[in-house]
């Protein structure tokens, strides 16, 4: 088992500035989970894996990028990170902030982020600002104050997080023996799309298809244009602009892939049968299976005989109140041995 920093693991094939120290929490090495019985409801015929970075040290990829981001401002004698998030980026910014030793800012759409992300973030020390506002705005305005003030810019516009994150396409081959014929994932502000295109390439054994998944309500790359109120359950992919929507839009047609939408049914209930087999992930992370579904079922993908990688990019845990009210109510019995015996008999029938 790796008990190296991330990015001294893969030193060799990352790119960041000399000046950058090492600031970790041991991210990375997240399994790649078979996932036999899901690959037998689509259709069979081809090999399924999750790779799970629900796992990282903050519950999602982010940590991943934020190792480096973080590591390169410190080294360049910042005191301070900003980021705009629907939550996981914000998490991930307060904990490696606080493993530096230095101070976190983070600017959030009001009411738009999810429980555990929020309290992640606070419990980290960060100072949580809200905004009347999508995403989108929130990053145009640490944007701005980053350019003014000397507090490093910690979303994935930062060239140093996508080194980061690019470890994951690395570890998959390293895990699979090879690269995937396709890789499906989310897409929100498509930097980790792009980081996983720059990972394939750079670690030159073989390139998967992308198949980048948005959810149906916040699928600018689909439209063709930038959504002005984005709406999807999928909290961490609720972006109307992505900051590397061309990159991304590229390494898809580069791949011989493509960008989708998902529905939020599709994605909820693709949510569901990941659970089914043993995985608990948030709606955004369920986007690319459901994505891969819905090609499956269209006809429009073909997976016979091929091994298909679905990036599960953020723990369920992060996002509980999104689950439907019938799975999270519990019958309330009688404190009695018979009352139970007869609730779990009753099951049964
Ligand atoms: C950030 C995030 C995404 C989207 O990644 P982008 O790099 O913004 O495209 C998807 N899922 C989860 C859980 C995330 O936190």
């Amino acid at each position: 088992m790796r008990r190296q920093p991330l990015l001294q693991h893969y030193a060799e094939y990352i790119d960041l500035p000399e000046h950058t120290r090492v600031v970790s929490l041991l991210e990375g090495g997240t399994p790649l989970v078979p996932m036999p019985r899901l690959a037998a409801e689509l259709g069979g015929g081809f090999e399924l894996y999750i790779k799970y970075e629900g796992l990282n040290p903050t519950g999602s990829f982010k940590d991943r990028g934020m190792t480096a981001a973080v590591g390169e401002s410190l080294g360049r004698g910042a005191r301070s990170v900003i980021c705009a998030s629907t939550g996981n980026t914000a998490a991930s910014a307060a904990a490696y902030a606080a493993r530096a030793g230095m101070r976190a800012v983070v600017l959030i759409p009001a009411g738009k982020v999810a429980s555990g992300k929020l309290a992640a973030t606070a419990a980290y020390g960060a100072q949580v600002l809200q905004i009347e506002g999508s995403f989108d705005k929130a990053l145009e305005l640490v944007v701005a104050i980053s350019k003014k003030h000397p507090i490093a810019l910690v979303n994935s516009l930062n060239p140093h997080r996508l080194q980061g994150q690019k470890t994951a396409a690395f570890e998959i081959v390293d895990q699979l023996g090879g690269a995937p014929d396709w890789l499906c994932l989310p897409v929100g502000n498509a930097g980790n799309i792009s980081a996983y295109w720059m990972g394939f390439q750079d670690y030159g054994q073989g390139l998967p298809k992308l198949l980048g998944v948005q959810a149906a309500g916040a699928a600018p790359l689909v439209a063709g244009h930038p959504i002005e109120q984005p709406e999807t359950l999928a909290t961490a992919i609720r972006i109307g602009k992505p900051a590397r929507g061309e990159q991304a839009m590229a390494a898809a047609e580069e791949s011989g892939g493509r960008i989708i939408a998902a529905s939020d049914d599709q994605i909820v209930a693709m949510r569901q049968r990941i659970a089914a087999e043993g995985l608990w992930v948030e709606p955004a992370s369920a986007a690319g299976l459901a994505g891969l579904a819905q090609q499956i079922a269209a006809g429009t993908l073909d997976p016979s005989g091929l091994r298909i990688v679905a990036v599960c990019t953020g723990h369920g845990l992060k996002d509980p109140g999104s689950e439907p009210q019938t799975v999270v109510e519990a019958s309330t019995l009688l404190a009695d041995f018979n009352a139970l015996e007869a609730a779990i008999l009753g099951e049964q029938t």
